[in-house]
């Protein structure tokens, strides 16, 4: 499906509002609207099929995460949990200076990034399929990011134990979270201590376009992590660290 006129406007004035001038990607982005909207009719990747869902929901929540300051030239990122490319994507449309690796355990899903990563032609962007408990464990991968990234995967506590054993001492993770968010940072302290990191920041924000609430909780490594951690692949779901 091709973005309609007012789609491009929705996402140029949304994206004027981050104070982002997204005119130079419109044609990406377009060309990632009609990737994703023609894939989802077959593959079910993501529940947000309208026009100014994927306009707002996807692409502008992506770029929110742009709002935190520590996204420096030359930084090394993972998407932990990307799904169909978010926040990853659009964020290495608009970030050529940045180095992205997104991550996912669904085949399906990192065949359709793999496939729009091409399309889009974005030589600083890689897809992985893989599980996050995995990764963390391979010393090509463990500690070796200066930050990662992740959009609805889990709860804080078990995002964590995904996250910070991905990212070098002195780096940040930056979770994407809707409105209530200040019980699951309490109960999560615990755990971000465990596996070397302290809570930083929460960025409250409005999401431009829909006006909808969004906090970017954003964690800094202090400390490596222990290497017991991460456990095996869906022990953190299961038994979460406290
Ligand atoms: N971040 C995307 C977004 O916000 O649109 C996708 C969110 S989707 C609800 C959660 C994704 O996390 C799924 O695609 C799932 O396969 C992936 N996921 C969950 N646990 C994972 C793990 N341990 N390692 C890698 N991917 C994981």
């Amino acid at each position: 499906m091709q973005m309609s006129a007012d789609g491009k406007q929705m996402l140029l004035r949304a994206g004027a509002e981050l104070g982002l001038e997204l005119e130079p990607h419109l044609t990406r982005f377009a060309l990632l609207f009609d990737l994703l909207t023609t894939a989802n009719q077959n593959l079910n990747l993501t529940a947000i099929r309208d026009e100014s869902g994927i306009v707002y929901k996807h692409f502008i929540d992506s770029l929110s995460c742009l709002r935190y300051s520590g996204f420096t030239s030359g930084l090394s990122v993972i998407d932990v949990g990307t799904g169909a490319g978010f926040p990853g994507l659009p964020l290495a449309v608009v970030r050529s200076d940045i180095r992205f690796d997104l991550l996912d355990a669904t085949q399906k899903k990192i065949g359709f990034v793999t496939k729009a990563i091409q399309n889009l032609a974005l030589p600083n962007a890689q897809a992985l399929w893989g599980r996050a408990e995995d990764l963390g464990r391979q010393s090509v991968k463990r500690e070796t990011y200066g930050a990662a990234l992740t959009r609805a995967v889990a709860a804080l506590a078990v995002t964590a134990e995904l996250t910070l054993p991905l990212v070098q001492v002195g780096g940040f993770v930056l979770v994407q979270k809707g409105a209530e968010v200040m019980g699951e940072v309490a109960e999560a302290q615990g755990a971000v201590r465990k596996l070397g990191g302290v809570l930083e920041e929460v960025i409250h924000l409005k999401l431009p376009g829909t006006g909808d609430t969004r906090h970017l909780i954003i964690l800094r490594k202090v400390e490596h992590t222990p290497p017991q951690y991460p456990r095996k692949p869906g022990v953190p779901a299961k038994n979460p660290l406290s």
